[in-house]
């Protein structure tokens, strides 16, 4: 029920399809990422080869499943797609291992959630595409060794420090992704307003996209609740006023953060005295699970340098404290 969360809900998944760009042209932002790729796919059509297996990492909603599906677009080649907790058994693997046609994706989001025996599986068809499983059980179980097309994987996940060293390296490409510039994402709820006939001004899209805590999928579901409220109290277009109005309605704050982020901010502040604090005794205080603050909620703060990570803990900045409009505990006031 957060507004500002970064991960996928169903509502959005339909949307987010529906104007996902499909061709790195229309790819907004990520300048290095955009220039890498697209040389590395130009060489690799060149030579008719599969591109190399692609490692993409980065927070949820900026765009890793987007730009998987963008590289089987640009190399003219299919793409399947699962994720690491879906992949059960090596034999669920090698179903979709042996239905690959050359040069195809095989998109594996949250890879770093992959258990041990398919990340076996999962090293020679990388390194030569071969698959190597057992059959069977017992003194009947045999190996077999088949040949696939060549092919790419492409991995995502939302933090490199997840995957395990062997999985790492067999990655030939690795890209990271940053949160997106205020300018970028402007760029995006423009599109996809535009996309889905809205009619908005340059200062609404830029005063959703400044909320937006760098991730387009927040900017899109904002957009989708700012025009709700323009609709609904306006005329139905989307100026600044209309998009700071229903922000404000819906407790995003001007710097995109909401109850949670205060929650987190105002803890660490209030019952830590600024930290440090380790994560586990932080995700008690706010109820929150480890996990999710690292992957959701931290990454933006730390970017924007509300928090710092130490290695006794977590931190608070001056600028949570002046967030607050508490002095910073560098004052000496606190
Ligand atoms: P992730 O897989 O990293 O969680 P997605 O690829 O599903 O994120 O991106 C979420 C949505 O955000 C996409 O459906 C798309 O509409 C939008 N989006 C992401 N990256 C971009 C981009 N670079 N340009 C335009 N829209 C983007």
């Amino acid at each position: 029920d957060r507004i500002v969360s970064s991960q996928v809900t169903l509502p959005d998944e339909k949307f987010d399809r529906a104007v996902r760009p499909e061709r790195l042209a229309d790819y907004v932002g990520q300048p290095s990422v955009c220039q890498q790729m697209e040389i590395f796919i130009e060489a690799a059509r060149r030579r008719s080869e599969a591109l190399d297996h692609t490692l993409i990492f980065g927070p949820p909603g900026l765009g890793k499943t987007t730009l998987a599906n963008i590289i089987a677009n640009e190399m003219g080649s299919s793409i399947k797609t699962t994720s690491g907790p879906v992949l059960e058994r090596a034999g669920d693997l090698a179903a979709l291992l042996t239905n690959l046609d050359e040069g195809d994706v095989l998109f594996i989001d949250e890879i770093h959630r992959l258990n041990a025996a398919i990340e076996e599986v999962l090293y020679p068809a990388m390194e030569d595409f071969q698959l190597d499983i057992m059959i069977g059980e017992g003194p009947a179980a045999r190996s077999i060794k088949l040949d696939l097309p060549p092919f790419t994987l492409v991995g995502a996940t939302t933090r490199a420090g997840l995957l395990t060293s062997p999985l790492r390296d067999r990655f030939g490409i690795v890209q990271r992704l940053e949160f997106y510039s205020t300018r970028d994402l402007t760029h995006i709820v423009a599109r996809s307003a535009g996309l889905m006939g809205v009619s908005i001004e340059p200062s609404g899209a830029e005063e959703i996209a400044k909320r937006s805590r760098g991730t387009p999928r927040i900017a899109n579901r904002l957009l989708r609740r700012v025009r709700d409220y323009a609709e609904v109290k306006g005329d139905g277009n989307v100026n600044q006023d209309s998009a700071n109005a229903a922000l404000n309605m819906l407790k995003v704050d001007h710097r995109g953060f909401d109850h949670l982020d205060r929650r987190l901010l105002s803890s660490i502040i209030e019952r830590f005295d600024g930290g440090p604090v380790g994560i586990e005794s932080l995700a008690a205080a706010i109820s929150e699970e480890k996990g999710t603050i690292e992957d959701v909620l931290e990454p933006f703060l730390i970017q924007q340098g509300y928090i710092i990570r130490t290695p006794r803990g977590r931190m608070v900045t001056d600028l949570a404290y002046q967030h607050f409009g508490i002095k910073g505990a560098s004052d000496g006031t606190l």
